[in-house]
């Protein structure tokens, strides 16, 4: 390396999180935070969390807003499931049969076709 400076490496970003009802970014110990009811919620590797979405906010009136419109919000059992289906599809993995699907989302057959039912009647209108 000869005749070339060494450049100091950039410095890594600072993790920030963002309020979930007026998008400010702030250090994540500055932060409240809590698990809501939320059948849409089911993220990859979170399994034990499914059905409860996490909520951050700047401060506690925005976590208490936020409560407030998750409290008003209906839990459906098949939007969960269908979450959990979605999950397993988009994980890289092919789902060949109903058996395989049922084996990694936990659900019976009866589960999985109320869930696709109700995903279906869910979809986006088509423009
Ligand atoms: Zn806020």
């Amino acid at each position: 390396m000869r005749g070339r400076k060494r450049h100091a490496r950039a410095a890594e970003p600072l993790p920030l999180d963002l309020c979930d009802l007026c998008g400010v970014t702030l250090p994540p110990e500055r932060t409240v935070s809590t698990y809501v009811p939320d059948s849409s919620a089911a993220l990859p590797g979170r399994d034990a969390y499914d059905g409860l979405r996490l909520l951050t906010a700047c401060c506690e009136q925005h976590l208490t807003a936020l409560r407030e419109q998750y409290r008003a919000r209906p839990f459906v059992q098949e939007e969960l499931w269908a979450a959990k289906i979605e999950r397993e599809l988009n994980a890289g993995t092919p789902v060949l049969t109903m058996t395989q699907l049922g084996c990694r989302t936990g659900l019976h057959e009866p589960e999985i076709r109320r869930a696709i039912a109700w995903h279906n009647a869910h979809l986006p209108p088509r423009p």
